[in-house]
């Protein structure tokens, strides 16, 4: 895969410059004790790969493997980087599997390997009314072959999805296409019962799904991911919602990464606006019971009725 390439995969938005340079948000800055840029402030030649970052000033000499360091600070797992012939050609637009079918409507369907998905899906807690809300489908084959597809969207466009492997047996467990500048689940603002302005955001789908089947009519959504990117970050703050409830992972990624979310929305959310976060760890919400997940909420609800500006809870049960 090509270095951008693999930033779209990892979530990392990215901005051409003057050829062959982009730019985007450098990875290092926090690490280098300078605030966390969302200006686009590390510049990349994709042939030399010389680098730079103009806020923490991390830099990369030509020739000294900077494509490679800078998707490792980014988390990004890609072991080579293959040339960048088409950077500049225009991406195709995103679609769906060409095999993709609704699995809402197979529970009975003669073909036993799309009844196997379903049950799948079923087996993992999801019922049919969110089949249908989310769109879940099924591709059984391509690349996506045997998967679960998840889509993402944002004001009705595909921008990402996530396969998630039915069999059992296939490596790695999610196949995801796309950029990540949405949620799995986003609504640009909650059903029309729903009072409270309130996002909740898990890491991933089985997560959002379990917070929205306890939490009824609450949005509940997926960020495919441990970490926000920052257009996902920029989606939750120029939008509907007032209140955000990170429900992170219990696990040392989990935690970093949630950290840096909330990082970077308390950065982007606008002056004057009031902002509740609350984060929660405990065990994997996909495990836990509704009521369980409820209590939850409603503890942290209690903990903090006032207008916090920025607050974070970690409720630990
Ligand atoms: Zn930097």
């Amino acid at each position: 895969m090509t270095f951008t390439e693999q930033l779209s995969l990892s979530g990392t938005e990215w901005r051409r410059t003057t050829p062959p340079n982009i730019a985007l948000c450098c990875p290092f800055c926090s690490d280098r004790g300078e605030t966390v840029d969302t200006r686009f402030r590390l510049y990349i030649n994709l042939t030399s790969e010389e680098a730079h970052c103009f806020n923490c000033q991390w830099s990369a000499k030509a020739g000294r493997n900077g494509l490679r360091r800078v998707l490792k600070g980014l988390g990004a797992v890609g072991t080579s980087v293959s040339p960048e012939a088409h950077v500049l050609a225009r991406q195709e637009p995103l679609s769906l599997p060409k095999d993709f079918q609704l699995l809402a409507t197979v529970r009975k369907d003669p073909d036993h390997k799309l009844r196997t998905a379903y049950r799948y899906l079923v087996a993992r807690g999801v019922n049919e009314e969110q089949m249908v809300r989310h769109e879940i489908g099924v591709s059984l084959v391509g690349p996506a072959s045997h998967r679960v597809i998840f889509p993402v969207r944002c004001k009705d466009r595909l921008v990402a999805y996530t396969g998630r492997d039915f069999t059992g047996t296939q490596k790695p467990k999610y196949y995801t296409r796309g950029v990540k500048e949405s949620f799995f689940g986003w609504r640009e603002c909650p059903y029309p019962d729903e009072r409270t302005r309130t996002l909740h955001i898990a890491e991933g789908v089985f997560k959002a799904m379990a917070l929205e089947r306890a939490l009824r009519y609450s949005v509940a959504v997926a960020a495919l991911g441990s970490s926000l990117t920052l257009a996902q970050a920029r989606l939750v703050c120029s939008g509907y919602y007032t209140d955000v409830v990170m429900w992170l992972d219990p696990d040392g990624p989990g935690i970093k990464g949630g950290i840096r979310s909330l990082e970077m929305l308390r950065r982007l959310w606008p002056r004057g606006g009031k902002l509740w976060i609350a984060g929660y760890k405990g065990d994997p919400l996909d495990e836990v019971t509704s009521a369980q997940i409820r209590k939850t909420f409603n503890d942290m609800t209690l903990a903090y009725t006032t207008d916090n500006c920025w607050r974070v809870l970690f409720c630990v049960e």
